[in-house]
C-alpha cells in the first residue's frame, strides 16, 4: 500500500466563463489507480455557484486521469459536478453535453496573455505601450519575449507531455506577452478534457512566477491596435475524413450557416470585441468560409480540398476563453443535422 495524492479538478459555476477549481484527497492503493478506481467525492456548491446555502452538496465524478508531473504518486483527476443523485449532470456540466463519437477528432490552438501586476508581461509597469506588433510573433529575444515567458511556457510544454497530455507545439503570438499552445485528442472529449487540464497546469505552474494567465479574448481592449486571444477549433469526423464530397461539404457550411448564433453563443465570453472582421477575423455577425482563408469564420485547408473535399475544417471563431466541452459539443450538433449517405 502507498498513499496517492488525488488533485480532483472541476468547472465551477461562474457566468459567463467557467473557473477551475481543485482539492486534493489522500488515499491508499496497492498501485498506481486506474480511473475506474478512483472513488465519487463532494464539495460544497455553494462556494462555487453551484448551489444554495441549505442544501449545498454537490458530487464529483472522475472521468479522465492523468499523473501529476511534480509530485510523487500524484494524479490529477478531472471530474463532471454530479447532482446530489450521482447520476444526472449539474446545469453547470457542460462535457456531459457532449455526443459520444469516437471517431470525432479536435485540436484546439489556445491562445492567452502572460500578465504580471495588470499588464502583459514585457508592457512598461505604470502605463504605456512596447514598441508595436511585428517581432514578437514567433519570436526570440529580450526583447520580443522578455526573461521569464520562455521558461514559463517551455516548462508548460513539458509538465503536459509528463501527464500524457497531447500537446502539440506552443509559439509567441502577435502581441507582446502572447502566447500559444495546441492540443489535438482523438475521441468526442479528449482534446477538451486535455485543454482543461493544460489550462490547469497552466494557472498552477504561473503561481510561483507572480504570474497571472489571462485567458480573456481581447484584454487590452478594441481601441488599440494589439491582437485578441483566440481558441481555433479544428475538427473533424470519421465521415468527413473518409467520405467527405465537395456536396456533404456545403450542407455541412449551410447547417453552420443556420446554426451560426447558436454557435457564437458557446464560443467564449465577448467574443464581439474580438470578431471584428480586423486581425485576421470574420465579423461575430456573419458566417463565411473560405479556402485556406484566415478571414474566414471557417478556414478550409489546401489539403481538405485537394484530397477531394476530405479533411478537417478550422472554425476560427471560438475565443481563448470558451469552454472547449460547449464549443465540441455545438459542433458536433451542428454536424448531427446533416444527413450522411
Ligand atoms: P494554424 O495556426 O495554422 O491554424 P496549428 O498548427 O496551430 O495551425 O493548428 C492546427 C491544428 O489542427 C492542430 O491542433 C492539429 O492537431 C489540428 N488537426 C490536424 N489534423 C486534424 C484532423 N484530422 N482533425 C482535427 N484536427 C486536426
Ligand atoms: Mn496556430
Ligand atoms: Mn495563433
Ligand atoms: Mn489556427
Amino acid at each position: 500500500m502507498a498513499k496517492y495524492k488525488l488533485e480532483y479538478i472541476w468547472l465551477d459555476g461562474y457566468e459567463p466563463a467557467a473557473n477551475l477549481r481543485g482539492k486534493t484527497q489522500v488515499k491508499d492503493f496497492d498501485a498506481f489507480p486506474t480511473l475506474e478506481q478512483l472513488p465519487m467525492w463532494g464539495f460544497d456548491g455553494s462556494s462555487t455557484r453551484q448551489a444554495e446555502g441549505k442544501s449545498s452538496d454537490c458530487l464529483l465524478k472522475p472521468v479522465a486521469s492523468y499523473p501529476d508531473p511534480t509530485k510523487h504518486n500524484g494524479l490529477l483527476v478531472m471530474c463532471e459536478v454530479m447532482m446530489p443523485d450521482g447520476t444526472t449532470p449539474h446545469p453547470s456540466n457542460s462535457r456531459a453535453s457532449i455526443l459520444d463519437d469516437s471517431g470525432a477528432w479536435f485540436g484546439f490552438e489556445q491562445e492567452y496573455f502572460l500578465y504580471k501586476d495588470g499588464v502583459p508581461l514585457g508592457f512598461p509597469q505604470g502605463g504605456g505601450f512596447p514598441p508595436p506588433q511585428g517581432e514578437y510573433y514567433t519570436g526570440v529575444g529580450y526583447k520580443n519575449v522578455g526573461d521569464i515567458a520562455r521558461e514559463i511556457v517551455d516548462t508548460h510544454l513539458e509538465l503536459c507531455l509528463e501527464a500524457g497530455i497531447n500537446h502539440e507545439g506552443i509559439n509567441a503570438e502577435v502581441a507582446k506577452g502572447q502566447w500559444e499552445f495546441q492540443i489535438f485528442g482523438k475521441g468526442s472529449k479528449k482534446a477538451a478534457d486535455e485543454v482543461w487540464m493544460a489550462r490547469y497546469l497552466m494557472l498552477r505552474l504561473c503561481e510561483a512566477y507572480g504570474v497571472d494567465v489571462n485567458w480573456h479574448c481581447k484584454p487590452l481592449g478594441m481601441e488599440v491596435d494589439w491582437n485578441g486571444s483566440g481558441m481555433h477549433a479544428n475538427f473533424s469526423t470519421e465521415y468527413m475524413r473518409t467520405v467527405g464530397g465537395k456536396e456533404y461539404f456545403e450542407a455541412l457550411m449551410a447547417a453552420f450557416d443556420k446554426y451560426k448564433n447558436e454557435h457564437i453563443a458557446v464560443y467564449g465570453p465577448d467574443n464581439h470585441m474580438r470578431l471584428t472582421g480586423l486581425h485576421e477575423t470574420q465579423s461575430i455577425d456573419k458566417f463565411n468560409y473560405g479556402i485556406a482563408n484566415r478571414g474566414a469564420s471557417v478556414r478550409v485547408p489546401h489539403s481538405f480540398v485537394n484530397n477531394g473535399y476530405k479533411g478537417y475544417l478550422e472554425d476560427r471563431r471560438p475565443n481563448s476563453q470558451g469552454d472547449p466541452y460547449k464549443i465540441a459539443s455545438r459542433i458536433l450538433q451542428t454536424i448531427a443535422t446533416v444527413p450522411t449517405k
